[in-house]
């Protein structure tokens, strides 16, 4: 087989049949013909069942992340609920402490009333997630690099700690993205993403996928609920996650060797307290990191002294990190997490989060530096 580098590129560009495109078509119509006793004409029939460009996604998704089976959805948070909704009221999911905003808030708002059964443990401590084990026990849910404080847990110990109580283990892998970590390699079950991010690639696409380790009861539940509940992805953002895809190593390489210099000269300015980023050697989990990752991200997160009002300073005076939510895009992003997070939120109020961009890492390291310089 190919190298990652050399499927991605070539990621959903296998010529049109019709016209030997190599951009691929998108496939917008929402029916498609069948025969009088009323058999397929084409291999499709509806689209929220199933649809051309849609499915070029999903097999480059599956492709990319070395699973059986990927389904696209029409958004990271539709694959989560997706995800629960295969589940039984009544079943127990362990969640992480430091976890995407939004997933815990579905876990704990919608779902709990729906009936699941939810935990919170310390994901990088064995001795927590044992514990937290009960018979009726169907999810493991992992984030790493977390999100907001870039916590590193052991996928592969996890997986098997997990399996031994017969649980699937899901990894939403959104930000380190196939091109740093693929966690089926390591034992998972099924890996989410929300393609929004380094997949799509250019902050113009909401979009998110389930990719499954292989074809059990948990997939045929997914899929029945994905065709029959509809929230699938569209055409037009199946095509440009595509697009994005295929520039993906290029991408992420450049912002991995942006943010690694970022968080090292971060480390040791005395207006910052803390630097949350894997690739530091004094981050608690950098040999996990080593390990599981090709390189440490894109995404960084650290703390100024002087409390929220220092922090809020910051990004009112950066010149170039954009302040907005999200990440994976070709601009810089910063943003202060509490606020963004609101009521509920866990994050440290002194806590910046970055997106590392496109731009010249020098740029960004004289912005931040004349902004730091001002707090
Ligand atoms: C953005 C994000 C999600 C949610 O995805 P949407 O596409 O916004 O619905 C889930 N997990 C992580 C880690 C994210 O960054």
């Amino acid at each position: 087989m190919d190298k990652l580098p050399t499927r991605l590129a070539r990621a959903g560009t296998e010529p049109d049949p019709e016209t030997g495109a190599v951009s691929p078509p998108i496939h917008l119509s929402s029916t498609f013909a069948r025969t009088v006793e009323g058999e397929p004409t084409g291999g499709y029939v509806y689209s929220r069942l199933d649809n051309p460009t849609r499915r070029r996604l999903e097999e480059a998704l599956a492709d990319a992340e070395g699973g059986r089976h990927a389904r696209a959805f029409a958004s990271g948070m539709a694959a989560a609920m997706s995800l629960f909704q295969a589940l039984d009221p009544g079943d127990h999911i362990i969640l992480p402490h430091d976890i995407y905003f939004g997933v815990r808030a579905l876990a704990t708002g919608p779902f709990k009333r729906w009936g699941l059964d939810v935990s919170h443990i310390d994901m990088s401590n064995a001795a927590s997630l044992e514990a937290a084990f009960k018979p009726t026990t169907r999810l493991v849910w992992i984030e790493s690099p977390s999100n907001p404080l870039l916590t590193i847990t052991d996928i592969a110990a996890v997986s098997e700690l997990a399996h031994h109580h017969e649980a699937h283990v899901v990894v939403d892998n959104t930000w380190p993205s196939p091109a740093l970590t693929r966690p089926i390699e390591h034992g998972a079950d099924i890996v989410l993403h929300s393609v929004t991010k380094y997949l799509g690639g250019h902050s113009d696409v909401l979009g998110g996928a389930l990719v499954f380790a292989k074809e059990d009861d948990l997939f045929s539940r997914v899929v029945e609920i994905q065709r029959e509940a509809g929230a699938v992805l569209d055409p037009f953002s199946s095509w440009l996650t595509l697009r994005g895809m295929r520039s993906l190593i290029p991408r992420i390489t450049h912002q991995c060797n942006s943010a690694l210099q970022l968080a090292t000269w971060l480390d040791s300015h005395k207006a910052v307290e803390a630097v949350h980023y894997p690739g530091l050697p004094s981050h608690p989990s950098h040999d996990t990191a080593r390990r599981q990752m090709s390189a440490f991200g894109g995404m960084l997160s650290f703390r100024v002294h002087g409390g929220k009002m220092a922090a809020l300073d910051l990004v009112r005076t950066s010149r170039l990190f954009t302040n907005a939510t999200s990440l994976g895009g070709t601009e810089s992003l910063m943003e202060h997490r509490a606020s963004a997070e609101g009521d509920g939120s866990t994050t440290p109020e002194n806590l910046l989060r970055v997106s590392v961009g496109l731009e010249s890492v020098d740029d960004l390291q004289d912005d931040l530096s004349q902004a730091l310089d001002l707090i």
